[in-house]
């Protein structure tokens, strides 16, 4: 059935009523795209950019940036780039930006909250972004922030980020209290991606990387759907595009609740697109509208699995 799969025309995904769900690629680094558009991606939802960071000394020049950047923008010719930036600390450490003293670094001073402090790390990025945009204008790119906890935050980057003459700037949406604060941070920034990997770590108060707790790392939790729902209603409400970019939209099932939940674009692994596209076919709005109600209401993570697969 693989085979049949990836022999059928890469169609963009949609549901079985037509309506359209974008299906994005996660990548690391700009080789990957052709891999990627090969296998039917309609952009880039996740560009994460630590792979320019690791192992140096210091950041990288803005002319080094902006070349990797370029050649991520032309591979994706015509169409949306979204690139994260830096998210340095916990999960992810920099020798030139991450304290190794931490604690908790999961809790410490990670992503946007490092780059605030380092600002000019910050700026480097945000220039070459945009001189990389300027020599691909065929391309849309759109820049997001990770680790936003609140509004101040968002309008922080945002400002930032327009000021230096970049166009679409979102959030990522993986600590609660941002999820909590969705009607205020839809209404301050031009979309949102919620990262439901970092998202079930908080939200389940589980370490992601620490094997004892692994089984809470669950983006199926109700407690972690009902996080999802909030970013949701507050996106539709607003207008606002609610995208999800962590592993949870790599789950053919899960991916329809998403959408059910009001998520409008889904980035994933590439090799996860022709199981996703294939599911979404087979539900309609209404459909995973009723599926997403159901795994609302659950109890528990095996609970909300066993309820959005279950007939209506
Ligand atoms: C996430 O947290 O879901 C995410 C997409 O970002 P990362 O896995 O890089 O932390
Ligand atoms: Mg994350």
């Amino acid at each position: 059935e693989r085979a049949s799969r990836a022999a059928a025309p890469l169609t963009p995904g949609a549901l079985a009523d037509g309506t359209s769900v974008p299906l994005l690629a996660n990548l690391g680094n700009p080789d990957e795209a052709k891999h990627a558009v090969d296998l039917g991606a309609e952009g880039v939802g996740l560009f994460r950019t630590e792979f320019l960071f690791l192992g140096e000394a210091e950041a990288p020049s803005v002319e080094r940036q902006r070349e990797a950047y370029s050649r991520l923008l032309q591979a994706f010719e015509g169409k949306k780039v979204v690139v994260r930036v830096l998210d340095a600390g916990a999960d992810k450490p920099l020798a030139f930006l991450s304290d190794a003293h931490e604690e908790n670094p999961a809790l410490g001073l990670r992503g946007i909250r490092v780059l605030r402090q380092r600002e000019t790390v910050l700026r480097d990025q945000l220039t070459a972004l945009q001189q990389a945009a300027e020599q691909a204008p065929g391309t849309e790119l759109w820049v997001m922030a990770p680790m936003v906890s609140d509004v101040e935050e968002t309008e922080y980057f945002v400002e930032l980020a327009k000021s230096l003459g970049l166009r679409t700037v979102g959030v990522m949406a993986e600590v609660p209290s941002l999820a909590v604060l969705a009607e205020q941070v839809v209404a301050a920034c031009d979309f949102v991606s919620i990262g439901t990997n970092d998202l079930t770590q908080y939200t389940l108060a589980a370490d992601r990387l620490l094997g004892s707790v692994a089984s809470f790392q669950d983006p199926w939790h109700p407690a972690v759907l009902r996080m999802i729902k909030l970013l949701g209603d507050a996106g539709n409400a607003a207008g606002t595009p609610v995208g999800v970019c962590g592993e949870a939209a790599a789950d053919p099932r899960l991916a329809v609740v998403l959408v059910g939940l009001g998520v409008t674009t889904l980035s994933m692994t590439p090799a996860a697109l022709a199981d996703v596209r294939a599911e979404l076919a087979t539900v309609t709005l209404d459909e995973a509208r009723g599926r997403a109600e159901r795994a609302l209401g659950a109890r528990s993570a095996a609970d909300a699995r066993a309820a959005a697969s279950a007939p209506a």
